[in-house]
């Protein structure tokens, strides 16, 4: 038990990621009372069953009072307006931050809304799974996982504590946690995350549209490969919708980036380069063998859970 770092905290959008936030957050024992509002009255009635809250409220105003913490869980492009719903009753001196998968976009819509007495330090979880909703949400979800905090460009003393004591926070719920940029944030994420789920929903979709494959086959043969897009390509389209959106930009510049060496790839084939081919697998192997030194294979001891990164 660390102590509470936040006595209170509200968690605004309680679906995976903040359920499993206010999870992990009891279990490290960092708040002492927790306040969840949500756009869905289902997900409101779930979260009480389950008993995540003490205080469940439709209403955001009504969560976010006296809060230590102000977490936005909700999709990236809908930041922008539970923030404005919850600015004139934030406690002054609270720490804002949200958990959304691009921060660029985020980060200009949360600091649009908010009055200039809290410190809004924008996150990212790099921990999630293809699942929504209270039910899905787990507390080990962030065990292990990288946290990026994207801070803004403040060097006050009292801004850079706010910031320090979130990272406490999140260290204490089990992440690990980097600092960076928010601009090299989307672009890295648009690598690492973005065009994967890119190409998984394209893949997924040309094998769907195909006429001369039936689609029992390409269920019936899919550990060829096909299987592991398939999971990826399940992922929530509200949620991954906002992030092409927002992260615009950085996914172009990578999609571009992908296509040239697309187009390389198909010359190799047509022209027989075996070697070509062969390097170039031989270079990607080693990627994944220090994806796995990283720590970071999801097939690892992940209690019973594909938690892949978003
Ligand atoms: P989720 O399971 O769908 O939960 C989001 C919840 O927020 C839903 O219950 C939704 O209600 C509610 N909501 C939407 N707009 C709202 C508003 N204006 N006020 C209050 N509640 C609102 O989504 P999630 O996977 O937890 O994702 C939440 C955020 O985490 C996103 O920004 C995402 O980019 C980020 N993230 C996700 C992952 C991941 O793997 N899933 C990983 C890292 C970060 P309705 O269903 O009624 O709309």
């Amino acid at each position: 038990m660390t102590g509470a770092i936040y006595p209170k905290m509200a968690v605004i959008g309680c679906g995976l990621i903040g359920s499993s936030l206010i999870r992990a957050a009891r279990r490290a024992g960092v708040v002492d009372e927790v306040a969840v509002t949500d756009l869905s009255p289902e997900v409101l009635k779930r979260v009480h069953v389950l008993g995540l809250a003490e205080h469940v409220t439709g209403d955001v105003a009504e969560a976010v009072a006296d809060a230590d913490l102000v977490v936005f869980a909700v999709p990236v492009l809908t930041m922008g307006e539970a923030a404005k719903k919850a600015a004139h009753a934030l406690k002054p001196g609270a720490t804002v931050t949200d958990v959304g998968s691009v921060k660029s976009a985020v980060a200009e819509a949360l600091a649009a809304e908010l009055p200039d007495n809290v410190f809004l330090v924008p996150g990212h979880p790099i921990a999630g799974t293809e699942q929504s909703g209270p039910d899905a949400g787990f507390a080990e979800l962030f065990d292990k996982r990288w946290t990026i905090l994207t801070p803004l460009p403040r060097t006050d003393e009292a801004y850079q504590g706010a910031v320090k004591r979130l990272s406490a926070f999140w260290t204490a719920i089990g992440a690990n946690v980097e600092v960076m940029d928010e601009k090299h944030h989307d672009l890295v994420l648009a690598v690492t995350s973005h065009l994967p789920h890119l190409i998984a929903y394209n893949i997924v979709g040309t094998a769907a549209d195909l006429e001369e494959v039936t689609q029992a086959e390409v269920m019936k043969y899919s550990a060829g490969g096909f299987r592991d897009f398939t999971r990826i390509a399940a992922s929530d389209p509200t949620m991954w919708r906002d992030i092409f959106v927002a992260n615009k930009d950085a996914v172009l510049e990578i999609l571009g980036r992908f296509t040239e060496d697309l187009q390389a790839l198909s010359r190799a084939i047509r022209w027989g380069e075996a070697d070509k081919l062969h390097d170039l697998f031989s270079r990607t192997r080693e990627i994944r063998r220090g994806v796995i030194a990283a720590g970071q294979e999801s097939a690892e001891p992940n209690f019973g859970r594909d938690r892949d990164k978003h």
